[in-house]
């Protein structure tokens, strides 16, 4: 453990009495130890939700269409694969593929899905599958979360994002999130993920009513974890977005998203990198989100539809992304899913 290291009563009691400039000062100053090159990275992927029916219903979700619902879909190969060759045809070196937990899906129509995009587009980067999406594979194949993840390693899943972890502080999670995926399932997913080499996301929401020490309870889980597998590539925040959704209510503003960015970034000083989430909160705050810890402006989001449908999601375009990095003093340079830079 590093000396100077928060505890959660530290990161809850400079929260309080900082203000947004001074923590901003503080979360500058540990990037640029981290990445002292001055560099924003980002990835040119595409979101493919390839099934949007769902057994959970989490509160907080306005994507997912319950078994029984019209509207439910499953994405034809042919379809997921034109939206690959589009993506491929801007830049793109990965997809980011989730969706609902879909009962009638099972390990198989994974590791066909997987085989048959890595026979017909061998360069993609398949950054798939979230704990939730895992869990339910297992539980419906009987099987170990480990054997799971080996077989579809071994069909082409190459990382994990973070997704499905909203709060993983148990007794708020399983207020929104309806999924039987627990916060001890959550880690255990993402550690034997780390175990098998296969690297992963981790991410939180922000503006379920959660107290900034259920926050830092989360971000001190997360901290432990990387602690013993190194196996986080990056770390991503975002608001809850409420239009849409059963759950309802408000969302966090830009000065508390800024406020618990910087945080993160001082709190989570073993994760190497973490992302603006633009995408939710716009360009400028997107772009002001470099100087509260953010070293990663994520995806150019050519496709978006879960947090699209529970309120505004922005997307870009390769040049804007890279304007509105330089705009801001940095160098922009494009990355795969591993953070390599790729220019
Ligand atoms: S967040 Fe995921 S698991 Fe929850 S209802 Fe939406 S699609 Fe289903």
């Amino acid at each position: 453990m590093i000396a100077s290291r928060l505890s959660v009563e530290d990161g809850a009691d400079l929260y309080a009495r900082a203000s947004l400039p001074e923590l901003g000062e503080l979360a500058f100053a540990q990037r640029r130890e981290m990445h002292p090159d001055g560099v924003v990275t980002y990835v040119i992927d595409r979101n493919i939700n390839y099934t949007n029916v769902c057994v959970t219903g989490c509160t907080f979700c306005a994507f997912f269409r319950f078994p029984h619902e019209t509207g439910g879909y499953v994405l034809p190969e042919a379809t997921i694969h034109q939206k690959i060759r589009e993506t491929l045809d801007i830049g793109g070196t990965g997809i980011l593929i989730q969706g609902g937990l879909n009962p009638k899906l099972g390990l198989q129509y994974y590791v066909d899905l997987f085989s048959g995009i890595r026979e017909a587009f061998p360069a993609i980067h398949i950054h798939g599958l979230s704990a939730e999406e895992i869990f339910f594979i297992a539980k419906i194949s009987k099987k170990s979360f480990e054997e799971i993840l080996r077989t579809l390693q071994s069909a082409g899943l190459r990382t994990l994002p973070g997704g499905g972890a909203e709060i993983l502080v148990e007794d708020l999670r399983k207020e929104v999130n309806r999924s039987q995926c627990g916060v001890e399932d959550w880690f255990e997913i993402h550690r034997t993920a780390h175990r098998l080499g296969i690297r992963s996301t981790c991410t939180q929401v922000i503006g379920f009513e959660e107290s900034v020490e259920d926050r830092l309870a989360h971000l001190e889980r997360l901290r432990a974890l990387q602690e013993e597998t190194g196996g986080f590539t990056a770390f991503i925040t975002w608001t809850y977005q409420p239009t849409g959704t059963r759950r309802g209510g408000r969302s966090v503003g830009a000065t508390e998203y800024l406020k618990h960015l910087a945080l993160c970034r001082i709190f989570l000083d073993n994760v190497p990198h973490i992302q603006s989430s633009w995408p939710t909160q716009g360009e400028k705050i997107g772009q002001l989100a470099l100087f509260f810890g953010a070293d990663d402006m994520g995806s150019v989001m050519i496709e978006e539809n879960v947090v699209a449908a529970a309120g505004t999601i922005h997307t870009t375009t390769e040049k804007r992304l890279r304007e509105l990095i330089a705009e801001a003093g940095f160098i922009p340079k494009k990355r795969t899913h591993l953070y390599e830079h790729i220019e």
